[in-house]
Order: C-alpha cells, then structure tokens, then sequence
C-alpha cells in the first residue's frame, strides 16, 4: 500500500518553523524536479513534446521558473498569469492561453506576448480579430458532448461551458483558414483528477480521428494535439499513481494507428497540467491552537480554509500527518478545523488521528497545486506564505504571507474623513 511520508523530519520542521511561523505552504523542489524529468521522459517518444504547466494550480514565479528550467511552459488563463509568465521570463510559444468568456484587453496581451491562442468558442474569432488581430497559429477546444462521461470536479461535457461543438470546430478552422491562418491546434479538456490512463488515451483517440477528418476536410494542417491537464494524484494513502507510461504507449499506439497511418505525422503532442506537476509535492504547515471537546472533538488550527479550499470546496480528501506522532496510534477522532465562520472549514471530518495537543504541528499533504493559489480573503483571512525546499536542503521564502495592511490596500481611509 502506497504510504503517505514527509519530506523532512519533526527536527527539521521545527528548525523551519522557528525561522517561518505557520502556516505556510511548503514546497520540494528536488522531488518537483525530479517528477518533471519522468514526465517528459515518459513522452520522451514524441518529438516536440511539451508541458504547459497550468499556472493557477501553483501560480509563483519561482516554481514557474524551477519548471521552464525543466522545458515546460506556461498555460494562462487570464491577464494576470500572462504577466506572470512574462516576468518570470516564459514568453511567445512558451505560453498557452486557454481561457474562456475572455475579456478583449486579455487576447491584446496575448498577442502582445506571442501566445499560443486557445480559442473557447466559435463567436472568439471575430472577437479576437476585432480586437487583437488573428494570430498565424489558432487553437481550438474542443467539447465532445456526448462522447465523454466527464468526471466529478469538471462535471459531464454538455453541461460544461466550454469548447466547440464538434460542427463549430470545422466551421472555425474554415473561417481561419480563410482568413489567412496558417497553422492549426487542438486541445479537450474533459477530466480533472483523473487516475485512469485509458481516460486519456480515448481523449488523445478523438482529437487524432478529429485531426484526420478535418484536414481532409479543409487541407489543413495541424501541428500539434493539446491533451491538456486533468492527469490525477494519489490524494488518499493506499491510492496508486496513475500509470505514465501505459498512458503513453496507449496514446503512441494512437498516434501511429491514426495520425502516422493517415501520413499526418509529425504532430506534436501538448499538455497543460496543474495538478500531477505539483500537487504532491507542496505541504500545508500549521499548529493547533484549540482542542475543542462539545458534541464532537475538534481541533482548530491556525490554517484556515483560506489557505486550502478544496476540502470544503468539493469534499476533498488530504491526508494529515502529525509531525513527530507518525508512530503513535492513531486512536482518536476529530475534525481538524479553521477559523472561519463558515461551519464548511474542515480540512477533515472524523479523521482519526493520535491524541492532539495545543502546539502539536499538522502538515496536509498534496497542497502543491490548487492550494495556496485558491486562496481568499473572506472573513478578512489573511494568505499564507510559500516556503521552498531547495535541492541542498535549505529554505527560502517565495511569498511572504499577507498582512492587514495588504487586506486594507484598495480601500481609501481618507475619503472616510470627508464622507
Ligand atoms: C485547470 C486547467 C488545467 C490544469 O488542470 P489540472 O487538473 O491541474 O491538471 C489545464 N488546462 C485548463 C484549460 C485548465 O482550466
């Protein structure tokens, strides 16, 4: 059974948290980097195989460049991740811009980079002409409706609001080509989470069959398939990690049996995922400060929900360890809560855990990704900051936690004089 271990010992967490106090977000760049390289050396079959990391699953410059290092790129989606793509150096084809219901000023600076355009919708090609101008190089997501079951967090395709329908993808790649643009990419995304590797090959099996049908269809040509984000992480102990490479040999099979067969080759495969690249590999540090015994025990902890949304966001599982308890039994139950006034702030509900003291350290696990980076500010919380681990073992901070006068900053206290 897969177990759940820390990076680093009680020891070296304390000496952290002398230096950081909690909560913070930790992050290990050495297994970060290490999990990039089996990454690319999974697809390492594909030639101009690239990985757009999705900056909103972990968006700090310092992780986006740890992964420009490693020859991943950045996929945006929206003005403020383009510039911080930009100034972490991850400019032009370097960057996927999958957005939806997009605002024009985002396509201008997308333009302006030299981005890769993911297009959401068939009525985004006038709009992005109107505004940005048509780019030579177009892509296009696609929502495969009833094809694709879909899964719990991105719920099913015809419900979901975004991509072409299958007659809009032809329609759109006429009206570009007509109009001038000379090179074409797809992209679906259909899944989040997901474990199965068969789930992406049958996703990369209808991009490639769309691919042949629509450029014997218009004389097009494509130059690349996104298969996007959505590959899941073992969240829960005794869950495996999704098998890398079976889903890659199934999707070169796919290739060679509908892209190479069909004298299509070379395409090059894309992805944009968040979650696989960082998620198990960031931790959310904090400390309990009340152990509260009425109906139930609680422990409440100086993290709240504001740090790590996904367990009241969507039920998610995060396993919890106690720094320097591992080996005790894990005999008694609580539910591990935040400070918020929203009864929802439970990292987790009747989780057994060894008998907790005030002062005890509680690290969550897989944090990485859509962690730190759904964070808020209701109820005047108060974000973390972001700690990483470097190879040689020392720490730097990479995001200095928020303060009051952060949360005060869009608000004029002097027009409060004369009001
Ligand atoms: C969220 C998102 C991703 C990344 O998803 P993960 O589950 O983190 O891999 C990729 N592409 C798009 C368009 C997204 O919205």
């Amino acid at each position: 059974m897969a177990e759940k271990k820390l990076p680093f010992s009680k020891k070296q967490l304390d000496a952290i948290i002398d230096q950081y106090p909690t909560p913070f977000h930790i992050y290990d760049e050495k297994a970060i980097r290490k999990n990039a390289r089996e990454f690319k050396k999974a697809f390492a079959w594909s030639r101009g195989f690239k990985e757009f990391f999705a900056v909103k699953a972990c968006p700090n410059p310092y992780i986006m460049k740890i992964l420009q290092a490693e020859g991943f790129g950045a996929d945006c989606s929206s003005l403020s991740e383009l510039v911080l793509a930009q100034k972490t150096g991850i400019v032009g084809e370097e960057i996927m811009f999958s957005s939806n219901d997009t605002p024009a000023k985002e396509f201008i600076k997308a333009r302006k980079l030299k981005a890769i355009i993911n297009l959401d919708d068939i009525t985004h090609i006038d709009y992005l002409e109107k505004h940005a101008g048509l780019p030579d190089l177009i892509c296009f997501r696609y929502n495969p409706g009833p094809l694709k079951k879909g899964n719990f967090i991105i719920g099913h395709p015809e419900e979901a609001k975004y991509g072409f329908t299958r007659e809009q993808l032809f329609e759109g790649y006429r009206i570009c080509r007509d109009r001038g643009v000379k090179r074409f990419g797809i992209h679906t995304m259909v899944a989040s989470n997901e474990l199965d590797p068969n789930y992406f090959v049958e996703t990369a099996e209808i991009l490639f069959n769309l691919i042949v049908e629509i450029s014997h269809a218009l004389g097009i040509r494509f130059e690349f398939a996104n298969l996007s984000g959505g590959v899941g992480i073992p969240y829960r102990p005794g869950q495996e990690r999704i098998d890398l490479d079976a889903m890659s040999r199934g999707i070169k099979k796919k290739y060679e049996q509908i892209i190479a067969a069909n004298g299509l080759a070379p395409l090059k495969i894309y992805t944009e995922c968040g979650r696989y690249i960082t998620g198990p590999y960031g931790y959310l540090v904090s400390k309990v400060l009340h152990i509260k015994d009425t109906y139930k025990k609680f422990a409440g902890l100086d993290a709240c929900m504001a740090d790590l949304m996904r367990p009241a966001l969507y039920g998610a599982y995060h396993h919890i360890t106690v720094a320097g308890k591992e080996k005790l039994s894990h005999d008694t139950m609580y539910d591990v809560t935040g400070s918020l006034c929203e009864n929802n702030d439970k990292f987790a509900i009747d989780r057994m855990l060894p008998k907790l003291t005030h002062g005890d350290t509680l690290v969550i696990h897989d944090t990485g990704a859509h962690g730190y980076a759904m964070g808020f500010n209701y109820n005047g919380k108060l974000r973390s900051a972001e700690l990483l681990v470097r190879e040689d073992g020392s720490v730097v901070q990479i995001r200095r936690a928020e303060t009051v006068a952060d949360y005060l900053r869009t608000l004029d206290f002097k027009g409060l004089s004369e009001f």
